[in-house]
């Protein structure tokens, strides 16, 4: 009995004492170290051996049981490490998606709030993200042109988590009474084919139903038709229909398209004027081109962190649409993207801090939770019980970074874009950009054939079903080759780009490769080498489907 440990070394001190700090600090020590001897810079993943048959899981649930008697920290680190064998890891050569390293500044954001573990569900819980919290309320505020004085928000479960919260207050705002006595039937809520499926989930979740989902047409630039948009509503509001929440994207997760806050507002109002109804509740998915509005006031004349041209002109149109972002009524800071954050770190700012106050609780329905805070700090409104205070963690990824350092990282991922889709158009004949219009961070990248159409001729709409579909399946092939590779170099892919029409009135989907600049590792010089790789994959496919269609 007395050679078990004592159960307080499973803790940290409660006196600050030397001893157990220098304990925890080797463990942390051992996976940091054990992190780094599993790198491996010429590839994607991390170092070791994972064999995942298709009974992987199978086996791991047989083979797992809760051990009788614990083992000690230094042995359960050794297996924590196993897990990330073979992890996919941030290297010059991972380029898939919007899925970013942790940087320091953040990972020690997270560690100072797990060293208190305070409970952001109220502020005498959780004084320190409580704080936080409200500071990186008002610095995102001000950056997207809030009055800081008036607006609110808080920290979340991802940008879905905002587009939620948004549909919640639109609903609320609309019709007070819903949250007793049920949603009504005859709301609607819009955005366009290119949004993001959180739309999706907050209409099946609230009730409403998908139905109710109104997508709106996009523009080639992947942008929302506020055209369309416009005339969708109307149909909605002539048969009886509210429409009540337009979610515009500000930065599409595909191709980076913006809509046009601006013109939606202006839609939406008028709309709203002619059928004598409230304006919906618009929200800006800023989720991932958010992080854009770090240039809103970068000097592109004087330019002063020198810039290459390139990049400015990329700049001169995104900061153009992200200046709008102040006319949405809601909006969201995904830290756990472009911020640098770990997971989950997600902040949702609204222009009007009283909408969330429609939301909120009754005292006598919140018995956990005491009413004496330090000041009006109360978050009966979110979803959320228990919250984590993500807070500390973007309050030090913002005092680290500053606007210039995410001004600095940023540019440098719009470089590295625009040195891939140069040295694309240069060296792969067979490629086409399927996002030329959108200057951030990715490249859709489709292939040809010699002798078919290619991708000015598609979105043209004349092509025959035929055709695209041809293309759709060699673009598939590369999909594979490029996936049986993923451990060189780890791209993306996407079957769900840009609807076009065909020549038989049909719509057909394209699909695409992307190339997402996500990695602070990748620099411009290592372009040459990534579009070679790319280069011989295209070649190989491209051999390989002429000569099967020839058969
Ligand atoms: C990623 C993304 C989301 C979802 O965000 P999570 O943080 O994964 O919940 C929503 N909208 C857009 C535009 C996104 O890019």
């Amino acid at each position: 009995m007395n050679s078990k440990p004592d159960v307080r070394d499973w803790f940290p001190s409660e006196d600050g004492n030397p001893v157990q700090r220098e304990r925890m600090m080797e463990l942390i020590e051992q996976l940091v170290r054990g992190v780094d001897e599993l790198k491996n810079p010429d590839g994607v993943n991390l170092k070791g051996e994972k064999q995942r048959d298709p009974d992987f899981y199978g086996q791991l649930a047989a083979q797992s049981f809760i051990p009788h008697e614990g083992a000690p920290l230094r042995e359960v680190n050794t297996e924590l490490l196993k897990l990330l064998h073979g992890h996919p890891y941030h290297t010059k050569y991972f380029f898939t998606n919007i899925l970013p390293m942790a940087s320091i500044p953040g990972m020690l954001g997270m560690l100072t709030a797990m060293l208190v573990n305070g409970n952001n569900l109220w502020d005498v819980y959780g004084p320190a993200g409580a704080e936080a919290e409200v500071r990186v309320t008002a610095m995102m505020s001000k950056l997207v042109g809030y009055d800081a004085k008036t607006s609110g928000g808080y920290t979340t479960w991802g940008g879905q988590g905002a587009v939620f919260s948004g549909l919640r207050i639109a609903i609320a705002k609309y019709a007070p009474d819903a949250l007793k006595r049920g949603v009504p039937n005859n709301l609607y809520a819009f955005c366009s084919e290119a949004a993001h499926y959180s739309l999706l989930k907050s209409l099946e979740a609230t009730g409403i139903g998908s139905d109710h989902l109104i997508k709106v047409r996009t523009l080639p630039d992947s942008s929302m038709d506020v055209a369309d948009l416009k005339h969708k509503m109307e149909k909605v509001a002539m048969t009886g229909g509210v429409p009540v929440y337009i979610v515009g994207t500000t930065g599409t997760t595909d191709a980076i398209g913006i809509d046009d806050i601006g013109q939606i507002r202006a839609a939406a109002e008028e709309t709203a004027e002619r059928f004598g109804l409230p304006c919906p509740h618009i929200h800006a998915d800023s989720a991932l081109g958010g992080f854009f509005a770090f240039f809103n006031d970068y000097d592109l004349e004087q330019n002063p962190l020198g810039f290459s041209r390139g990049v400015l002109a990329m700049l001169a149109p995104i900061r153009q649409k992200l200046r709008m972002l102040s006319l949405a009524d809601s909006l969201c800071f995904d830290f756990q993207k472009l911020g640098q954050a770990p997971y989950v770190s997600s902040l949702f700012l609204v222009k009007n801090a009283s909408d969330l106050r429609l939301l909120d609780l009754g005292a006598d329905e919140t018995p956990y939770v005491g009413h004496r805070g330090y000041g009006d700090y109360h978050t009966g409104y979110t979803l959320e019980c228990s919250r984590m205070a993500s807070s500390i963690s973007m309050y030090s990824l913002l005092l680290s970074f500053g606007v210039e350092g995410y001004q600095r990282l940023l540019a440098q991922f719009l470089e590295v874009n625009l040195r891939f889709r140069q040295s694309m158009a240069a060296e792969i004949p067979q490629a086409d950009i399927a996002n030329p219009d959108n200057t951030g961070i990715s490249t859709l990248i489709r292939i040809y054939l010699p002798g078919g159409p290619r991708f000015a001729e598609e979105i043209g709409g004349t092509c025959s079903a035929l055709d695209i579909e041809r293309n759709n399946r060699l673009n598939e092939l590369l999909f594979e080759k490029l996936g049986e590779r993923r451990d060189r170099m780890f791209f993306g892919d996407t079957k769900k780009h840009l609807l076009v029409g065909t020549a038989e009135g049909r719509e057909i989907p394209l699909y695409v490769s992307k190339f997402f600049v996500i990695s602070p590792h990748t620099q411009p010089e290592h372009v040459p080498e990534i579009v070679q790789y790319l280069k011989e994959c295209v070649s190989e496919v491209c051999e390989a489907f002429s000569l099967s269609t020839a058969k």
